[in-house]
């Protein structure tokens, strides 16, 4: 599984669309100061869930949509689409290439797509779920990134690993299980209070 494609348009500094092939081995994107070289680890992490515009370097989250130049309006919607090829199956879904895409409009409006049909951004996080790739996976060091994990909370190197180990999808489940049956719980026990008072 490797990151094979990445498509910008109206994300940050690229106002027209663009498209970057990573075609096995190492990449390198060098250019000079503020040419746009984070903005496109940005966009990667945005594709994939982000939802703190702080990470992403801006005060809200409307500031991923270009802005404007002097000689250019702003534009209305922002896109990335990141296409991961999966031909190993790592990713336990049928297809050999996955694109995902997210879409955001000034207007606040919001959309997430895999492989061009319509999803939640919780479908995103469950199919890379285990796999390193994801808005913290390991697979997506920024800068810091690595002082920040040697010096965090033992609890916080820990996700590190489980992500790694591959049983984060089972504590997420988990997780939800026992919110379930918490609610059962709940209901069990106000459907006790209503047969009592009809008593
Ligand atoms: P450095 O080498 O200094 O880290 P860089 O190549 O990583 O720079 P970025 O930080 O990716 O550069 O890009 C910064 C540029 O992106 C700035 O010129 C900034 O004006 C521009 N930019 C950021 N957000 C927007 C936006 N919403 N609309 C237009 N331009 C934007």
């Amino acid at each position: 599984m490797y990151l094979k494609r990445i498509e910008v348009k109206g994300f940050k500094s690229f106002a027209d669309k663009i498209e970057l092939d990573f075609n096995g081995g190492i990449t390198a994107i060098v250019g000079p100061n503020g040419s746009g070289k984070s903005n496109i680890s940005d966009a990667i992490r945005w594709v994939l869930g982000e939802q703190s515009a702080k990470t992403l370097r801006g005060a809200k989250m409307e500031d991923v949509i270009f802005a404007g130049t002097e000689t250019r309006k702003p534009l209305g919607c922002a896109e990335v689409s990141l296409t991961i090829d999966n031909s190993d199956g790592i990713v336990p879904i049928e297809y050999t290439e996955i694109t995902v895409t997210r879409r955001l409009y000034r207007s606040g409006e919001s959309e997430y797509l895999i492989n061009n049909t319509p999803c939640r951004l919780r479908d995103i996080q469950e199919i890379f779920m285990d796999t390193g790739i994801g808005k913290d996976g390991y697979s997506l060091i920024g800068q810091g990134r690595v002082d920040e994990i040697l010096s965090t909370r033992s609890e916080d190197r820990r996700n590190l690993f489980e992500e790694a180990a591959g049983i984060v999808k089972y504590k997420t489940r988990k997780l939800e299980a026992e919110r379930k049956l918490e609610n059962t719980r709940q209901n069990l026990l106000r459907i006790d209070d209503i047969i009592s008072e009809l008593e």
